[in-house]
């Protein structure tokens, strides 16, 4: 085995997803599993295939290359480059936009590829991330409506990504208005309405979904088991699905406060220390370049971490459970942004099991 490594339970990323996909089809919703944050390895969207997602949504276009094997919708996330429409095409059934332009040049290379895109076009009801200004949507439709290898496939809306407004009634309603009147003025259905990400999943869980939002894009609470309006574990789903481990490589009894004057440290910043007598310190070969310190805790709740520089991670183990040695494996929970960290760094080895 080669450290440090992220291990991947499979069988629970396809129970998370089962969880989350039954919970989503008793209000008639389609769960696409959201895949970046662990960089679309096709062992784990296909576990979550399995689970019973409808389909694999992904932000970076290299990411839904390397799932394109897998027989399902592929959904690309983030609005498109205008650089990259021919593998937008190519790779993704659906793409949610937000721009005119990029949307005719969408238009003219799905010609030329013989197919018709789907689009959903995106609202922005208040985040300010992506999407059309929900005041402002009127000609944007009608030009989308002359485009004939684009098909029109509902409107979407992402929120709490950014300015951190939660998915409520009020808004999700104004979608569904908006939905309405873009079929009433121009006579046509709207297959879609795609509801948001993990945040809006509260709102499934609690019964209050409002009715008409037919799809969800869910990444965080399949991978972490967790929703992320307000940050709740979700009872019955797992939130160990992946684990960081990392290997021993200098354990000493040490004082806990360097000796001599502080200057700066590696990344410019003045370090300040507890004094915690002398300790056992351990140095496990990760650091930074890895993973930012911050997004992990040890599973053995007895040792701290102590800081970190771009390869090695420093921690107090002089409480550990277990007696430890040079060459022993530590293993950490990791948050949101640590598995973005970690899944991305090439030096970390993958593993499933
Ligand atoms: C990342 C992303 C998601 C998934 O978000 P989670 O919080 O991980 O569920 C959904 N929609 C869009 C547009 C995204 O960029």
């Amino acid at each position: 085995m080669k450290y440090p490594c992220l291990e991947v339970d499979l069988k629970k990323i396809e129970e998370n997803t089962r969880f989350i996909v039954d919970k989503c089809n008793e209000k008639g919703i389609k769960a696409f599993v959201v895949s970046k944050v662990y960089c679309a390895y096709k062992e784990i969207a296909g576990a979550s295939l399995k689970g019973g997602a409808y389909g694999i949504a992904d932000s970076r276009i290299q990411n839904l290359e390397k799932v394109k094997e897998f027989d399902c919708p592929k959904l690309l996330l983030r609005i498109p480059m205008k650089s990259e429409v021919e593998d937008v095409v190519r790779l993704a059934d659906i793409s949610l936009n937000s721009e005119i332009e990029t949307i005719i040049l969408l238009d003219e290379e799905a010609r030329k590829q013989g197919k018709v895109h789907k689009i959903i076009l995106m609202i922005d009801l208040g985040d300010l991330r992506e999407g059309v200004w929900f005041q402002s949507i009127d000609t944007i439709v009608e030009d989308i409506l002359k485009l004939e290898n684009i098909k029109l496939h509902g409107i979407g809306t992402n929120l709490t990504c950014y300015g951190g407004v939660m998915p409520d009634d009020e808004n999700l309603g104004r979608l569904l208005e908006i939905k309405n009147e873009i079929e009433d003025k121009h006579n046509i259905t709207l297959e879609t309405v795609s509801g948001g990400n993990s945040s809006s999943l509260y709102k499934v869980l609690n019964d209050t979904m409002p009715e008409g939002i037919n799809m969800l894009r869910i990444g965080e609470a399949i991978v972490l088991g967790r929703e992320t309006a307000y940050g709740d574990l979700i009872e019955g789903m797992h939130e160990d699905a992946f684990v960081l481990k990392g290997e021993i490589v200098e354990l000493k009894k040490k004082p806990s406060v360097p000796i001599g004057t502080i200057g700066m440290d590696a990344f410019g910043n003045k370090p300040t220390f507890e004094d915690r007598g002398e300790i056992l310190r351990a140095i496990v070969a990760f650091g930074r370049q890895d993973v930012n310190p911050d997004g992990i805790e040890p599973l053995d709740e007895n040792i701290d971490i102590l800081g970190a520089s771009s390869d090695h991670l420093l921690m107090d183990v002089t409480n550990s459970l277990k007696e430890l040695r040079v060459g022993d494996i530590l293993e950490f929970k990791v948050d949101y942004g640590a598995l973005l960290n970690v899944s991305t760094s090439e030096y970390v080895n993958k593993v499933f099991k």
